[in-house]
């Protein structure tokens, strides 16, 4: 079969671009490549920001009412192909069906959110600040935005920011990850059938080459960026030395902790799912698993059972967990495996042994659970990204405390307890951006903002909700007198209220 051309989308049409150089998308679960994309250089990049450029100059004046109807039918129209979309999400991370569809249904949620974008845009109005003078605020929208997405979530992460750009007047420029670029074309013509001026949504596809010419490119007035930590941090770094305004979300390590009173039926099931769903491949997925002593062994025992029943395979063949991304995803991942087993750490469930329900040329690794994981190991200390699951054992909620806080990353945590006094003592004290109290994988919905803490993300403002529209729009106050006889002539004095 031969593999599928894959382009950029530019001022509504789809263009091959001219840089030459392309990579290669594959079925994770099959091995097969199936597309070839084409890579795009600086000279792509300035024909995409010139576009959305162009369409800047309408677009930040169409009226909310226009942009809302807009937002409406494209809620419409992704809503009734959503099987289409998570199918093209399936077919290029490897993901389950069902997995892609939850995807695709998070990413719905801030388009929703986006056709209220009335009321979020409401600025303040202060009567007679001074006599005769009136005072209010405006948020107007920066002009062109670039976002920069992840593989691991190809529809999602790009929802998490257009709507809301667009829905505030700005244009954008998408670059998606080249390992899964499919879905995001297609949004971007969903879009356009739904009512959105050509040029007001580009996508761009392409490596570091790409990002790096939006980086650097004097029309672009805003970076949000969604990857590993050392992009994110190279990312905000570049970006902001044109003086852009930059959100770069990155990597995570997210620790679940157990207090001895949890229901441990309860944990054992979030830790199932929230270490082995997606295989892994969430900045959300919980990667330690800290064990407040006694009950490690019980604990332990509850996973491993339940993981004796995961099916790993095929995503379109209603396994529970599908391959990992890429052939290189898999090597570095399974290398974590065995760096885990050579420092001392105790496999209990070892997912190289797997039996796949699926090609064997496929991407596979099952799900692996390690115990009496140490903080010095390196499947403790970085950040994986696959189906692996380190139980620590700690002997106190304070040493648990500790051990989160410690960790570079705050992205997302939870506790299992069922004692109030201390879950909301660790909501207090943890030093991470989102938490959940019995919630494996604590989301914020849409009208909430998305984003960790410390390495886990570059800049001030999080994804979406509140957040995401001051990040799409400036602030301005308008002070205003309009002509009065009793007007008071000439005064140098700096302005006060009379
Ligand atoms: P990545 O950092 O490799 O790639 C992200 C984007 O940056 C892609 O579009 C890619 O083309 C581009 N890129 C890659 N290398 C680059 C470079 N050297 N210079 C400039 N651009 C570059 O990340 P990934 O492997 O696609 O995604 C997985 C990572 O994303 C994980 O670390 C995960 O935790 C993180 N992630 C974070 C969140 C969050 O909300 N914090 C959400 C999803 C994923």
């Amino acid at each position: 079969m031969d593999a599928a051309r894959i382009g950029h989308f530019v001022d509504g049409e789809r263009i091959d671009g001219t840089s030459g150089r392309h990579g290669d998308v594959f079925d994770p679960a099959t091995g097969r490549r199936t597309g070839l994309v084409a890579l795009a250089g600086a000279a792509d990049v300035a024909v995409a920001v010139e576009a959305a450029g162009r369409a800047a100059r309408s677009w930040r004046d169409a009226s909310l009412a226009r942009r809302t109807a807009v937002l409406f039918a494209f809620r419409e129209l992704v809503h009734a192909r959503r099987d289409r979309l998570a199918e093209v999400i399936t077919a290029e991370h490897g993901k389950v069906l069902a997995d892609a569809a939850g995807e695709v249904q998070r990413g719905l949620e801030v388009v929703e959110y986006a056709c209220g974008i009335a009321s979020a845009l409401r600025g303040r109005f202060s009567e007679n600040v001074s006599t005769g003078v009136d005072s209010y605020s405006l948020r107007q929208p920066l002009g062109v935005v670039a976002v920069i997405s992840p593989f691991n979530f190809p529809v999602m992460v790009p929802l998490w920011f257009v709507p809301i750009a667009v829905a505030c007047g700005n244009t954008v420029v998408l670059k998606p990850s080249e390992k899964d670029p499919g879905a995001a074309l297609l949004l971007a013509e969903w879009f356009v059938e739904a009512g959105l001026p050509a040029g007001v949504l580009n996508v761009v596809n392409g490596d570091a080459e790409a990002v790096d010419a939006l980086l650097d490119h004097p029309d672009v007035r805003a970076v949000s960026f969604v990857g590993s930590t050392p992009v994110a941090r190279h990312v905000h770094r570049r970006a902001t030395l044109t003086g852009k305004r930059v959100q770069a979300l990155g990597g995570a390590k997210n620790h679940l902790v157990v207090l001895p009173d949890a229901d441990l039926d309860l944990a054992a099931d979030a830790a199932v799912n929230a270490g082995f769903g997606s295989a892994g491949e969430r900045c959300m997925a919980i990667s330690a698993l800290v064990a407040v002593e006694p009950v490690a062994d019980a604990l332990v025992a509850r996973i491993a059972a339940r993981m004796a029943g995961l099916r790993t395979g095929d995503g379109r063949r209603g396994c529970d967990m599908g391959p990992l991304v890429t052939a290189a995803h898999l090597a570095r991942v399974r290398g974590y495996v065995e760096a885990g087993v050579a420092a001392g750490a105790v496999p209990v469930v070892d997912g190289r042994d797997v039996v796949p329900d699926g090609d064997p040329n496929g991407f596979w690794l099952g799900p692996t659970l390690f115990d009496r994981v140490t903080p010095d190991m390196s499947v403790y200390t970085d950040e994986i990204f696959g189906p692996v699951l380190g139980v620590v054992r700690v002997d106190s909620y304070d040493a648990a405390v500790a051990l989160v806080n410690a960790n570079p990353y705050g992205n997302g945590t939870a506790v299992f307890t069922n004692d109030g006094g201390a879950a909301r003592r660790f909501q207090h004290e943890v030093e991470v951006g989102m938490v959940g109290i019995n919630v494996p994988i604590p989301v914020p919905m849409a009208y909430y903002s998305f984003g960790g803490w410390k390495a886990s993300l570059f800049g001030d403002l999080h994804a979406h909700g509140e957040d995401g529209v001051r990040f799409f729009t400036r602030g301005k106050v308008v002070t205003s007198r309009w002509p009065d006889p009793r007007h008071g002539g000439v005064n140098l004095g700096f302005p006060t209220q009379t």
